[in-house]
């Protein structure tokens, strides 16, 4: 059967796809359907049609599937931010661990009987997880200023200062931030005519150190009344760095290069476990610091360090799981393309006195074969945490050349992550163990951890 647009058909949803969206069958042709979670039976209607498969749009739930909630938010269906709030997470997780285990299975050629899969570490409380808010402001229609979200896959902005994946503080930093604005008549920025002011208020918050960042993304060099609002902010405990950001291009990219600092000294510090971090406002940090930290602990125990070993740590970026791993091994080497994320990465090692961690700039792909083959390195652990397109072929060419005890593999991608395991598993290493760790609640992204061991 082919379907055309406008068509309105009858699916039950039996699937989810990358960005949470159903996934349902009739009659041989595929349906995607957003807004819907597994066991919804919906009508839809077909917005975009191929010849095997169709994009459409929800128009009703007929039957609503037994693990359908009621989103917290309001604002989950429009919007981008989370995708699947209207699944209970006790089934996103288990949805996500399925996810997985169907990857390994169709790209990794495993027997789902031989996955060693430990249980999805999923969070207590999936809300308020976020450390990082970058919150747009505009106007509405009837010129009033407003802070919140984009609605998916656009650029109008919804107002919201309630979001709840953020932390609390959030709101009262907007309102106060808004207010500031209103009595001072400070324009916000405005996309279209790339006039006004004030673009984005990005919110850092250390879960640790309990210490806050207010960076303002500016379409200038200075803010009117900048003293009283530096005073205002102050009065919320645990204020630390307050700032500008540059950014007067016309442009998506929300952060510029340029940071001029108001008050405090242009950074927070937080930490993962005992390792500490020194977060400015264009560092990168994992957003979910609970849930990355039994991230890395799940490494660091697949790694299983006594403290004598050598280790190299690929597509390190600023460093996290090398100093996370530097607490056990006696040396660790931490290899990143981008230059100020090894910038970070040192100072970040400074900054936590530690001595056994080297960290070079370069492809891993590259850095690493140079490497074995000028000075013969040696890794008794190599640990890999690639982006999504996962590890080059010549990387791993070169792993299994280095011959390491132990390869464990850090993955936000699950079907480059199942065709790299089976290229490893080709030539001489065994899966030992596979944990999913849910960093993302309410969308449809999952971390994965896989132990090889050498046979
Ligand atoms: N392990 C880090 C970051 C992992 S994200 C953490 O947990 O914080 C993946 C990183 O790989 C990014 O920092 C990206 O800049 C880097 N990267 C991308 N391609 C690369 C390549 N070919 N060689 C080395 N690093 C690369």
């Amino acid at each position: 059967m082919e379907y055309k647009k406008n068509d309105l058909l009858t699916v039950t949803i039996e699937d989810m796809g990358h960005d949470g969206e159903g996934i349902g069958k009739v009659d041989g042709y595929t349906v995607f359907v957003k807004d819907t979670v597994i066991g919804d039976k919906v009508q839809a209607k077909i917005m975009k049609a191929k010849k095997n498969y169709g994009y459409a749009r929800l128009v009703e739930i007929m039957e609503p599937s037994k693990d359908r909630v009621e989103p917290r938010c309001a604002y989950a269906r429009q919007c981008g931010g989370c995708q699947i709030q209207a699944l209970s997470y006790e089934k996103q997780l288990a949805y996500k661990q399925q996810k997985i285990e169907n990857n390994l299975i169709r790209i990794g050629g495993f027997q789902k009987e031989e996955i060693p899969m430990q249980p999805i570490i999923g969070m207590e409380d999936p809300y308020h997880y976020r450390n990082k808010a970058q919150f747009p402001v505009g106007c509405d229609k009837e010129g009033h200023l407003i802070a919140g979200f984009y609605a998916g896959r656009t650029h109008s902005i919804i107002s919201n200062r309630k979001c709840y994946l953020g932390v609390e503080v959030n709101e009262q930093i907007l309102n106060l931030v808004l207010a500031h604005m209103e009595a001072y008549d400070i324009p916000a920025y405005d996309e279209t005519t790339g006039k006004g002011l004030v673009r984005h208020v990005l919110i850092r918050y250390g879960f640790q150190s309990k210490e806050i960042m207010v960076c303002l993304v500016v379409n200038g060099s200075r803010i009117p009344g900048a003293e009283d609002l530096i005073a205002k902010l102050r009065e919320i405990p645990g204020m630390t760095s307050i700032s500008l950001n540059v950014n007067q291009e016309k442009t998506n990219v929300i952060l510029g290069k340029e940071l001029i600092n108001l008050w405090g000294e242009g950074h927070i510090t937080d930490y993962i476990g005992a390792v500490q971090y020194r977060i400015s406002p264009l560092s990168f940090y994992q957003v979910n610091p609970v849930q990355t930290e039994r991230l890395y602990g799940t490494a660091l125990e697949y790694a299983g360090l006594t403290g004598n070993e050598t280790v190299w740590d690929l597509y390190c970026g600023i460093g996290t799981i090398s100093l996370f791993l530097a607490q056990n091994a006696k040396q660790v080497y931490g290899v990143e393309i981008v230059p100020q994320a090894i910038d970070d990465a040192r100072e970040n090692a400074r900054l936590n006195h530690m001595e056994n961690v080297e960290f070079f700039v370069g492809k891993a792909e590259e850095v690493l074969p140079e490497q074995y083959e000028r000075n013969q390195i040696y890794a008794d652990v190599i640990v890999v945490d690639p982006p999504r397109k996962g590890c080059d072929e010549k990387c791993l060419e070169t792993i299994v050349k280095m011959s390491p005890n132990r390869v464990v593999y850090v993955s936000c991608n699950s079907s480059t992550l199942a065709r790299d395991v089976k290229y490893l598993e080709e030539r001489g290493y065994r899966t030992e163990r596979v944990r999913c760790v849910d960093m993302f609640p309410h969308s449809g992204h999952v971390e994965t951890v896989v132990k090889l061991k050498k046979w």
